[in-house]
């Protein structure tokens, strides 16, 4: 089966219409077909659009980041985590060190103890996304070995954007010895 590397710029929406994501304006998105960088329900939306092609694709929350999982909320002791300062509802941050880790919200503060909420931000939110094809070309064998997109500069090592490399700035160099990715070759 050929695979494609697709670039594409979208705005995304909740169901109400308001912008929770954009990349218009910055970088485009890349990314290798069949290899989970963006969400099941985007990338079968994008599936055999061309290069031109501007669509809007819904994507219920089964086919995006999930339903939520009320098992998820849990109730921490607040000197237990490694944060500093005041905490309040809705602020967030990742629950371990690397940039893989989860993101987690704070969803309420008793006392010492913090209710947190290991869902994913956008779990069960249906998604609105309006999107533009920008370029649609066939994946190179470094990619398919890769597993991701290579920008202008070649390989990021993965450890540049969610997705891979989205553009010439980055290359090995830079990323050697921080990339988690263990099938990149910038370990190599
Ligand atoms: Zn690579």
């Amino acid at each position: 089966m050929s695979r494609n590397i697709v670039t594409f710029h979208y705005t995304l929406r909740d169901t109400q219409g308001a912008v929770i994501d954009a990349s218009t304006g910055g970088e485009p998105i890349s990314f290798l077909e069949g290899a989970g960088q963006i969400v099941e329900g985007l990338e079968e939306g994008l599936r055999d659009l061309a290069a031109g092609t501007k669509a809007h694709i819904g994507v219920p929350a089964t086919k995006a980041y999930g339903e939520r999982d009320e098992a998820q909320v849990q109730r921490v002791l607040k000197s237990l985590l490694p944060i500093e300062g005041d905490i309040k509802a809705g602020d967030q941050f990742r629950a371990g060190a690397d940039a893989y880790a989860p993101i987690v919200t704070v969803v309420g503060v008793e006392g010492d103890e913090l209710l947190l909420d290991a869902n994913h931000p956008l779990a069960g939110v249906d998604l609105e996304f309006e999107v533009e094809v920008l370029a649609v070309r066939p994946a190179t064998e470094d990619e398919l070995a890769h597993g991701h997109a290579h920008g202008a500069g070649g390989c990021c090592g993965g450890g540049g954007k969610e997705g891979g490399c989205g553009g010439g700035e980055c290359s090995c160099e830079d990323k050697e010895g921080t990339c988690d990715k263990p099938d990149c070759g910038c370990k190599g």
